[in-house]
């Protein structure tokens, strides 16, 4: 039986698809895979497209052969090659009468709430208006404390924030490998496990940047949001058309069944917490079973400094981060009132009315 066309799939291209060499287009496969989503959009489906190659295509302008090491020649180069690449996306899709808008961000754009909002409303106009968004990584301007990293990252948290029904990252990796016991692809993960984490490694490629690692961990984050992940190669012909009628070649991670609602996404995924909080085994279950608020009396330790507000990460007492959420108070404050039960933390607290440390509805069990 034909599967129905899926309504709304984010496709992440790494560079090892877009080009053959170091930096060189390979416009025949750009092609087929402008005509593969084509048909897509004439099936139904929305696509938004995560591309990679900036740096890469930049790369090969200037007939570099390795990646620069210094972080503004690399940034220099994805300037360079950025404008090279939105050319390329609009001539593949010029043959089909269909029009690319760029996007660029920077892991700041989505960390901040309001901003978060503001992409997802833009990007929703840009599908209205009969567009294929083209995003990647605003690399240029894109300093260590500001980056995704990479951009299987990139397309996990665009699909999240677009609720994309798939999300399909093409590189030149034909999908996960079970290196240790069959030797071949794992055609379908139903959940990731530390055995499943186990079977990634990284790249070792000049241009690539994040290898199988980064890909376990996007889809670990899109299919939390309720969304399947295909990992598969962009070199294999109509590999679209294939993923979407079930003759996968590569991996399908199943979407959760119980996805989480868009706030505690947004507080789970996009996020750099600034601390820990470090809570007793008898607090592990009181969070992860009964979904309760974190209470001072099952806090044992604090590291790093955050203000009232901030997000931090609570850890089980082996180190573990067993969850997410924003503190109530400050580092200091957790300190002193580390182990305390509610009567006692009254008198230190005078005023305050709500004294639970990260409180249950600003919290996520990971
Ligand atoms: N943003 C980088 C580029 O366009 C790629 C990062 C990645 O592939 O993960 O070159």
């Amino acid at each position: 039986m034909k599967n129905p066309a899926p309504r709304r799939v984010v496709i992440k291209l790494g560079t090892g698809v877009l080009t053959s060499g170091i930096g060189q287009l390979d416009t025949a496969r750009i092609a087929a895979i402008a005509a593969e989503i084509e048909a897509l959009r004439r099936a139904g489906t929305e696509v938004i497209v995560v591309s990679s190659g900036a740096v890469g295509l930049g790369m090969g302008r200037l007939g570099l052969k390795k990646k620069p090491s210094e972080l503004s020649r690399k940034q220099a180069c994805a300037a360079i090659g950025q404008s090279l690449l939105m050319q390329t996306w609009q001539r593949a899709f010029d043959p089909h009468g269909l029009t690319v808008a760029q996007v660029l961000l920077t892991h700041e754009d989505l960390r901040a709430r309001g901003r978060y909002l503001g992409v997802k409303d833009t990007l929703e106009k840009l599908i209205d208006y009969g567009t294929i968004p083209v995003i990647n990584e605003n690399d240029t301007v894109s300093a260590a404390e500001i980056k995704f990293g990479d951009n299987d990252t990139l397309s996990a948290m665009v699909a999240s924030l677009v609720d994309a029904q798939h999300l399909v990252i093409l590189s030149t990796a034909p999908g996960l490998i079970d290196m240790k016991g069959t030797g071949q692809i794992v055609p379908v993960v139903e959940k990731i496990t530390p055995e499943i984490e186990a079977m990634a490694g990284g790249t070792t490629s000049e241009t690539a940047t994040g290898g199988m690692i980064s890909k376990i961990s996007a889809a670990k984050l899109a299919t939390k949001a309720g969304c399947g992940v295909f990992i598969a190669s962009g070199a294999e012909p109509e590999i679209l058309a294939r993923l979407f009628s079930g003759r996968s070649p590569g991996t399908f991670f199943v979407p959760s069944g119980l996805p989480m609602e868009s706030k505690k996404r947004w507080l789970a995924y996009f996020q750099r917490p600034s601390g820990n909080i470090l809570i007793n085994d008898r607090a592990v279950p009181v969070l992860r079973e009964q979904g309760r608020s974190l209470l001072a009396i099952g806090v044992t330790g604090v590291s790093g400094g955050f203000a009232a507000g901030d997000i931090v990460n609570i850890l089980s007492p082996e180190g573990r981060i067993l969850a997410r959420g924003v503190s109530a108070f400050t580092d200091a404050e957790v300190r002193a009132a580390a182990g305390k039960s509610s009567e006692e933390l009254k008198p230190l607290f005078p005023g305050r009315k709500r004294l639970e440390v990260v409180h249950r509805d600003n919290l996520v069990v990971l």
